[in-house]
């Protein structure tokens, strides 16, 4: 987009139009089917209330092409324009209006976007054409009239013989803009603006199947008819009370709306408040798969039936705009950039409205049915830790439902987790222990050692997982998370009848001295360990607090940016009591020995994920010649 200042002044109005609006010419059309509808509306109003007191009928809206003529034809049978208000509303009013657009636009163009959205009113037609004429005939007892005007600020105003009631434009269609004389085109606009606008919108017409009469023979066709084609459901679910509405017609709607996904909604959120503002909408959750970015731009936002943008960010808090629906409000200003949108006070309190409805949704469904809400999380668990992670509103409220899976598939929420571990989970500083693997089969044998143990291991498999435990830890403080291969178990959880060393102090030492004659730097911090004789001779462990660094790191988030790359680092855990130790120990030959400590550190290495490459090639060899 081009930059600079702007001198606005009415004169060379319709040029900046044109340039300024450039990639969304297209929005014309929903300003006119807007105005279109306004009228329509304030029709039916005065209707309502006696102050017509004519049978209006059923008024629609119509457009039609009109390719040879490379006329576009927009009409209603609303409530019309006389003379003077032709040139009170469109003359005076929309000239200051597009100056004010102008005006406001100038300093916008880095930072497009909902910005973009916002209509120009009937003077963004001239984006399109460049000629524009009104026909109209006011409700009141006036003559018709017609304007036209050529894009300059000139124009004429004539009476008209125009008798019926409403309102046409018409556009002569610029040569540039010749898309919008096809059909395919301007129903995709039509399909896309207006599919939910409140007043029937007909294009064309389109056949319609009728019985076939009792005497035809079952090779005739069946006969069809001629109907008017509404593109539009003027009455869409989410304008409906929610008690009007049953599980199927919310499903019905989804439908609607996403036409091509196949997958039914997991359950939906009727939203519906009018004070202190003004918002309704309906949130579907879908399933979710572990991916953050690509579900996102599947909630429509809506000003009174008019589509807007699918582009909710900075109106729906972030990890809700993974959620699918509809939300509309006319309070959400669209005339400012997105930095205001931000700050703006109703948005605001949009947003924690919605963010409370959600936790509230949550919360009952887990209340409800807890069996079921559990055979959902997988589903649903994304969006949940995702908002406990970035809303502390939600966080707070999340404590009730968020739940935390073990790897043998039981759920328990925080507080029940705390109470299952609290028996025999504490560290030396008696903080609960939250033992957890994020991948069931890479660190299988570090779980099932847990197990062994007695130990509760949870299933915390999200990708943002290390955030939310740092998170959880920091809101706990009788709390500390562990992944299962963080550390020895017996080092994270503090046990009273700690293992007796069968090994002496000197014997240690020259253990100690061995490994590290054969280890030499690999980047390994050896630590010896009186352990029980079952378990594992040799166990690599990560520690907790760099390998989550590194993940946050990696995840990104939480101003863990240009902390520079994390080392890898590993320990490398000898159980001094067991058998095969107590060997490495007491072998003659220095040869065996190397032997036996490369094949029982490769063993680790291999439990943990890390054997790779050349060092799995050699391991593999060396495994062969020792079995031949
Ligand atoms: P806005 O719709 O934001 O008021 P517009 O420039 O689109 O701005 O329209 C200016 C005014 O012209 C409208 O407020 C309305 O009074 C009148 N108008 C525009 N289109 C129609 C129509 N189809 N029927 C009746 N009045 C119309």
């Amino acid at each position: 987009m081009p930059s600079g200042k702007i001198n606005v002044s009415v004169e060379n109005i319709f040029p900046l139009i044109k340039k300024f609006l450039y990639s969304d010419h297209e929005i014309f059309l929903r300003e006119l089917v807007s105005n279109a509808t306004d009228a329509t509306l304030k029709l039916q109003h005065m209707v309502s209330v006696g102050e017509i007191k004519e049978d209006i009928g059923d008024p629609m809206i119509e457009i039609k092409i009109d390719k040879k003529g490379k006329k576009l034809h927009i009409l209603d049978q609303g409530i019309g324009m006389t003379e003077s208000e032709i040139k009170k509303y469109i003359n005076d009013i929309a000239f200051s209006g597009a100056e004010d657009f102008l005006e406001k636009y100038k300093d916008a163009d880095k930072d497009s976007g909902i910005i973009g959205h916002f209509g120009l009113g009937f003077y963004s037609s001239f984006m399109v054409a460049d000629k524009v004429e009104i026909f109209s005939k006011s409700h009141k007892d006036e003559p018709g009239v017609h304007w036209s005007c050529d894009g300059t600020p000139k124009f004429t105003l004539k009476k008209s013989k125009r008798e019926e009631r409403g309102t046409e434009i018409i556009l002569h269609i610029a040569d540039d803009s010749k898309e919008f004389l096809e059909d395919s085109r301007i129903r995709e606009l039509l399909n896309r603006y207006n599919k939910f606008m409140p007043v029937p919108i007909k294009f064309g017409t389109r056949k319609e199947a009728l019985p076939k009469p009792e005497d035809a023979k079952p090779e005739d066709p069946a006969p069809t008819k001629e109907v008017d084609d509404i593109i539009n459901n003027p009455t869409p679910a989410w304008t409906k009370k929610p008690a009007k509405l049953k599980e199927d017609d919310y499903k019905a709607f989804y439908k609607e709306l996403y036409p091509m996904q196949f997958e039914e909604p997991l359950f939906n959120i009727h939203l519906n408040v009018d004070y202190p503002f003004n918002l309704t909408g309906i949130l579907y959750f879908p399933k979710l798969s572990q991916d953050l970015n690509i579900q996102k731009d599947r909630i429509q936002l809506y000003q009174n039936q008019v589509f807007i943008t699918d582009n909710v960010e900075n109106i729906v808090p972030e990890f809700l705009t993974m959620l699918r629906g509809v939300i509309d409000s006319p309070d959400i200003p669209l005339n400012v950039s997105r930095s205001y949108l931000q700050a703006d006070g109703a948005v605001k309190k949009i947003a924690s409205y919605i963010t409370r409805k959600v936790a509230d949704k949550l919360n009952s469904l887990f209340k409800k049915d807890r069996e079921d809400f559990e055979n959902k999380w997988n589903d649903i668990k994304i969006v949940i830790e995702y908002g406990m992670l970035t809303e502390d509103k939600f966080f707070e409220k999340a404590e009730k439902f968020a739940l935390y899976p073990s790897v043998d598939g039981s759920y328990y929420t925080l507080n029940e987790l705390k109470e299952k571990i609290a028996a025999n989970q504490t560290d030396k500083n008696d903080k609960l222990v939250v033992l957890y693997a994020s991948d069931k089969e890479a660190q299988h044998s570090y779980i099932e050692a847990a197990k062994a143990k007695g130990y509760e291991v949870l299933l915390m498999d999200s990708p943002i997982i290390s955030h939310l435990v740092q998170k959880l830890e920091s809101s706990h403080e009788n709390l500390t998370f562990a992944r299962v291969d963080a550390d020895h178990l017996d080092k994270l959880i503090q046990k009273e009848d700690s293992q007796i060393s069968k090994l002496s102090d000197e014997e240690t030492e020259k253990l100690k001295t061995q490994l590290e004659e054969v280890i030499g730097e690999q980047g390994l911090v050896l630590q010896l360990e009186p352990m029980d004789s079952k378990e594992a001779p040799f166990i690599i462990t990560e520690p907790e607090f760099m390998r989550r660094m590194k993940e946050m790191q990696q995840t990104g988030g939480g101003g863990m940016f240009g902390m520079g790359q994390m080392p890898e680092m590993y320990n490398l855990v000898i159980n001094t009591n067991h058998e095969l130790v107590n060997e490495i120990l007491n072998t003659r030959t220095a040869k065996k020995r190397e032997r036996l400590i490369n094949q029982s550190l490769d063993l680790a290495r291999l439990s943990k994920g890390l054997l790779k490459g050349e060092a799995l090639t050699e391991f593999i060899t060396r495994s062969y010649g020792m079995i031949k």
